[in-house]
């Protein structure tokens, strides 16, 4: 079908328009623009914007981008601007957007698969160093953010990235976001399999692809064949975890309709099982489901759970096949419970090749250019080729000999990076925060890593998994709510009645086939200076009190 101004060339009106023609669903066949997003997508796609970036507004500079530009579909290309410097929390609500851009971005790479070569880290460190004043996260999507960037310097980025095979390509956006896979995918010995073939082709066929590039909100994406349950699949909008079928060998259990932020939906089971080469046709079938039939009006709404909520699994799965597929999936079972307590494979495993990985934590995903170009060397220098991100904020450099890996250990320990770390450091994440997200309240980078060292310091010998999760405001970017301690940043009254940042509490999220929200203790707010006593408070109460082999959240 070709593309009108009032219909995208992608989509046919499936239904008659109906009750659902409210909800602005295209498969009804309501074209209309229903909110600002939806006009701007549907003036322009997002992904013609590069275009303007390298032609205007790199030549321009800031002043020149026009504003459906700037706050709509440079996030098609992984850009965001950064909130000024020194306006605090309290404004964050009040302020209009305009008052709280810098001239500066944050700019995304994708990393699919949290596969990285020691080039292509070493690429990403010196783009940091030159352009970004050194910054660089790891992201718990797998991805690396930097800070800093100003709109000039974005082709030279994008030219040095895409020279060793990386993008920002619908890194943030309406758009199919980065697809998470297993850390260890193609060398955990205990692997059921290997995701990456799918997550290749997943990338080759919609990635960048105008036929996807207008979706009602963001479609996060993740594939795993690892017994560990190892990519949060849980709270993603596709997931694909391995199972081994028992007449059909190993393969993918189908999840749909996972996500955090307001109204916390975990996925459900479609109860299919989906073998390597189908996953990306079934991967298309539920973002064509999500296009097609995704709610419009409200973004509050717009996620793909809520349509999997309206429908629930087993409609679902009927569209899926009738509409979609056009043929039957096959039933298969659920995944099992994981042996062990961490998903995030840090500390030295034996590949299934008799070679070696070895995982490592920062703290809370910060890192920098200096440190990742020194990551890559170290790496080089003990022959591995191959790094992993992780989805919990950390890192793994792969194929090391095991003569190389005590030498390997003691030089990313030198760096700070511990590959045996403390319960506190290997269980923390936090969000952007205040630093440089406009959403932002209150700090979370510096309050994890402090709260990081003084927990260290103050319970050294508290050796149970736990979780700490700490987000700058009411959006799920660190996923507060799987948490074992969620922390989510609010301005909450001190002891003497003045406004202080600090954080809501829920306690008791998990993730895994015992997967929950952690209840947000009613009235439980803590000030950011109150922080470190009142965790500490916490786990030592969970470590009196526990009985034999009960973890936090139960
Ligand atoms: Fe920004 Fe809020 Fe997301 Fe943190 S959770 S990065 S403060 S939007």
């Amino acid at each position: 079908m070709a593309a009108t101004p009032d219909k995208p060339a992608a989509v046919t009106p499936r239904r008659k328009a109906g009750r659902h023609r409210g909800e602005g669903q295209w498969a009804v066949g309501h074209f209309t623009p229903l909110n600002g997003n939806e006009q701007f997508k549907k003036d322009d796609d997002g992904l013609n914007v590069r275009t303007r970036i390298e032609t205007i507004y790199s030549k321009r500079g800031f002043d020149s981008i026009d504003p459906n530009d700037l706050r709509g579909r440079m996030r098609w290309w992984g850009l965001y601007t950064q909130r000024k410097p020194g306006i605090d929390g309290g404004k964050t609500a009040i302020l209009e957007p305009e008052e709280l851009d810098d001239e500066y971005f944050m700019l995304r790479v994708r990393i699919d698969g949290g596969r990285l070569t020691t080039e292509q880290l070493r690429v990403i460190g010196e783009i940091s160093q030159e352009f970004a004043r050194g910054t660089a996260d790891l992201t718990d999507r797998q991805n690396v953010q930097y800070h800093w960037i100003r709109i000039e310097d974005v082709p030279e980025i994008w030219r040095r990235l895409e020279e060793v095979g990386l993008s920002t390509t619908e890194a943030c956006g309406d758009t199919p976001r980065v697809i998470l896979g297993s850390p260890v995918a193609g060398i955990a010995e205990n692997e059921i399999i290997d995701g990456s073939p799918a997550i290749d082709e997943i990338q080759r066929r919609f990635i960048g692809n105008p036929d996807f590039s207008n979706l009602p909100r963001k479609f996060k994406s993740a594939v795993s064949g690892s017994p560990q349950l190892d990519v949060a699949h849980e709270i993603n909008d596709i997931a694909f975890v391995g199972v081994n079928h028992p007449e059909h060998g190993p393969g993918f259990d189908l999840w749909v309709g996972g996500g955090l932020s307001t109204n916390p939906k975990l996925g459900v089971r479609l109860g299919a099982w989906v073998p390597l080469d189908e996953v990306p046709d079934v991967y298309g079938g539920v973002i064509g489901i999500f296009r097609d039939y995704g709610y419009r009006r409200l973004r509050t709404r717009a996620r793909l759970k809520f349509l999997v909520a309206d429908w629930g699994p087993e409609k679902f799965r009927q569209i899926l096949e009738d509409e979609y597929l056009k043929y039957k999936l096959v039933d298969g079972p659920a995944p099992s419970q994981p042996t062990g307590t961490w998903r995030d494979h840090l500390g030295v495993h034996k590949q299934k090749d008799g070679r070696f990985y070895v995982g490592f934590a920062p703290r809370v995903g910060r890192v920098d250019g200096a440190t990742l170009v020194k990551i890559a060397d170290l790496a080089g220098a003990h022959g591995s080729g191959r790094l992993r991100t992780t989805a919990e904020q950390k890192m793994i450099v792969l194929d090391v000999e095991e003569a190389q890996v005590e030498s390997l250990v003691a030089g990313l320990e030198a760096l700070d990076l511990r590959v045996t770390p403390s319960p506190f450091r290997r269980g923390t994440m936090a969000c952007t925060g205040i630093e440089f997200c406009k959403l932002a309240i209150v700090e979370t980078k510096a309050r994890g890593a402090s709260l990081i060292d003084e927990l260290e310091r103050r319970i050294p010998e508290f050796d149970e998994p736990i979780t700490i999760n700490i987000n700058g405001c009411p959006n799920a970017c660190a996923r507060i709510q799987v948490a074992d301690i969620g922390l989510k940043g609010q301005l909450v009254l001190d002891d003497a009645g003045n406004q202080v940042e600090g954080f809501q509490v829920h306690l008791g999220g998990a993730l895994g086939l015992e997967a929950g929200f952690g209840r947000k203790v009613r009235g439980l707010k803590v000030t950011s200076a109150e922080l470190p006593d009142y965790v500490e408070r916490v786990l030592l109460r969970f470590q009196e009190q526990r009985e034999a082999g009960e973890r936090f959240a139960t």
